[in-house]
């Protein structure tokens, strides 16, 4: 931590920022937040560890409009979000120039509705980490678990762990947890029966309350207005209607397509512990097998959704 604050603070006057965002420590246990500073003074504010989960890349979209687009800014970038910063400068949505990316290694996150399942409505005062395992402990309780068990499921299959794209690096890359394929899941579940799959999705998504902090997470979701907000036209309806709430789900994959870094931010912010993962995962399966592309990965390559090639599969054009 002291070497990730010491090359901060060097970072922050050398290419004089007018703002950092990174994290910094949360009011609970297990848990940061993300934190803007302003000086190189606050630098000792920042930590960077497995509970660092959202994708800051978020946070840098609304600052870059905030502040016209002018401000110098500079981020902490793990693998997801130096990808979600790319493609956002892809997408027009800010200059290269004025983003400092401060690449870190990433050896995984903790998805808090992981940590809430095994809770199970239990709270934790405090926790101590050995290696691969985390012990919780709280009013009556002690609890032993291994980390792969809380991590994002983003983490344990993810392909890039450190920023692909940096200006600085700070600390020693880390190597992929590896501890699952990508697909095997969508594989799986593709091999089921459309009812049994219609069925899953009717009884994941029946739950969902609409709150859209899955949307409110994610780095690619910008619009001005999002669909589901509008009034005039109003595309969905407001109440709970389980057909509006797949529409909701429907429309956000469809935005997110080719353009999804996969960092888990989506279903972390999910207080209901809904798989969103799954169609997510089956539409960037698809787009890399259409298209050949992955988002995210450097400057030069236009995203599959901003351009077409003459051999690109049409099949779907009646
Ligand atoms: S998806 Fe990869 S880079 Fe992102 S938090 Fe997980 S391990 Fe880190
Ligand atoms: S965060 Fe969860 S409950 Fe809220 S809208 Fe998204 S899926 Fe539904
Ligand atoms: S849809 Fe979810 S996993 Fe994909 S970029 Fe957005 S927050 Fe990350």
């Amino acid at each position: 931590m002291k070497e990730l604050v010491e090359k901060i603070r060097k970072i922050f006057s050398d290419e004089k920022l007018e703002l950092l965002i990174g994290y910094t420590k949360g009011t609970l246990p297990l848990r940061s937040t993300p934190g803007l500073i302003e000086s190189a003074d606050e630098a000792d504010k920042l930590i960077f560890d497995f509970t660092c989960c959202n994708n800051l890349a978020k946070y840098l979209v609304d600052e870059k409009k905030r502040s016209g687009n002018t401000h110098r800014i500079g981020i902490i970038a793990k693998g997801c979000d130096a990808r979600a910063v790319v493609q956002l400068v892809m997408e027009g949505q800010f200059e290269r120039e004025n983003v400092v990316i401060i690449g870190v290694p990433c050896k995984g996150v903790i998805d808090p509705s992981k940590l809430r399942k095994k809770l199970n409505g239990k709270e934790i005062i405090k926790f101590k980490v050995n290696r691969d395992k985390i012990t919780l402990f709280g009013k009556n309780f002690e609890l032993e678990l291994n980390k792969n068990e809380l991590f994002s499921d983003s983490c344990l299959s993810c392909r890039y762990p450190n920023a692909v794209q940096y200006d600085y690096f700070i600390g020693e890359p880390s190597e992929p947890l590896g501890v699952r394929d990508e697909y095997a899941s969508v594989d799986e579940f593709e091999q089921k029966l459309p009812e049994k799959r219609w069925t899953y999705f009717e009884k994941e998504y029946s739950r969902c309350i609409r709150c859209y902090a899955c949307r409110n997470a994610c780095p690619m979701c910008y619009c001005e207005e999002c669909f589901v907000d509008r009034s005039t036209p109003q595309w969905i309806g407001k109440g709970n209607d389980l057909s509006d709430t797949i529409i909701f789900h429907i429309v956000r994959v469809l935005h997110t397509a080719g353009r999804c870094v996969d960092c888990g931010a989506c279903a972390a912010a999910c207080p209901l512990n809904i798989d969103i993962r799954m169609l997510g995962k089956r539409i960037e399966k698809e787009v890399i097998e259409r298209f050949g592309f992955t988002p995210g990965l450097d400057f030069e390559t236009e995203p599959a959704m901003a351009t077409f090639k003459e051999n690109d599969k049409e099949e779907f054009i009646m």
